[in-house]
């Protein structure tokens, strides 16, 4: 099943929004604010964003960009005015398309339909290359879906931490030294806090391993880095 997220603050758009799309047979989750629309983003699971433009507090522009930081999911912008600005502003933030109220709920149905049938065919051609899952133990990641499953379970990995697991996962067994790390996933130019890597390996472990403090997939080789390998039983 399908599932969109709908963020829009107006009670008279997103209401009808939600009956309507329900009754075409999508799962539908709604937020009145762009921080529970992120909110309910990050949990994982959803295949298309419908934000509206103008939110009060994270508006739609600024949580256009968050998502784009974690995701290539499908995102139509609901913009109030028609102003050509606007269209300008809604692309360049990473939306797919944008639709400009009042609109048709026709309409709305046949972009979100076309969006959806574009990202699927880009999910086909991308399929050759990006469909052989990697695999480590009970963890196994499909990189062109951006998807990670743990033990059965599928699990929403941020854009880095998911990089950085795709980089050991590719590297399994071995020893990736901290600078190896930085450098592929903050860039050679990284400037920033050390620490940062520490961070996220703690993140990444708190979700691939059963017990985070004594991990077994991801473990630290003191004084060299970081390794992921297939625990030995
Ligand atoms: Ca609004």
């Amino acid at each position: 099943m399908t599932r969109i997220l709908i963020v829009e603050d107006e009670e008279s758009y997103r209401e009808p929004l939600v009956y309507q799309l329900t009754r075409e047979g999508y799962d539908v989750s709604a937020a009145a604010t762009g921080e529970e629309g992120l909110e309910l983003f990050t949990k994982g699971g959803i295949d298309l964003v419908l934000l509206d433009l103008m939110l009060p507090g994270l508006d739609g522009t600024a949580l256009c960009r968050r998502i784009r930081e974690q995701s290539r999911v499908p995102i139509i912008m609901l913009t109030a005015k028609s102003a050509e600005i606007d269209k300008v502003v809604g692309l360049e933030i990473g939306a797919d398309d944008y639709i400009t109220k009042p609109y048709s709920f026709r309409e709305l149905l046949a972009r979100i339909r076309a969006v959806l049938r574009r990202n699927q065919m880009v999910a086909e051609s991308g399929e050759a290359a990006d469909d052989i899952p990697l695999v480590c133990g009970d963890i196994s990641m499909r990189i062109g879906q951006h998807e990670v499953t743990v033990r059965g379970e599928n699990v929403f990995f941020p854009l880095k931490e998911f990089e950085l697991l795709e980089y050991l996962m590719q590297n399994k067994g071995r020893v990736m030294t901290r600078h190896q790390l930085i450098d592929r996933i903050w860039g050679s130019d990284y400037v920033g806090d050390t620490k940062t890597l520490d961070v996220h390996v703690k993140r990444v472990r708190a979700k691939i391993e059963e017990d985070p403090g004594h991990p077994k997939y991801l473990t630290t080789v003191r004084g060299l880095g970081y390794k992921i390998d297939t625990p030995s039983e």
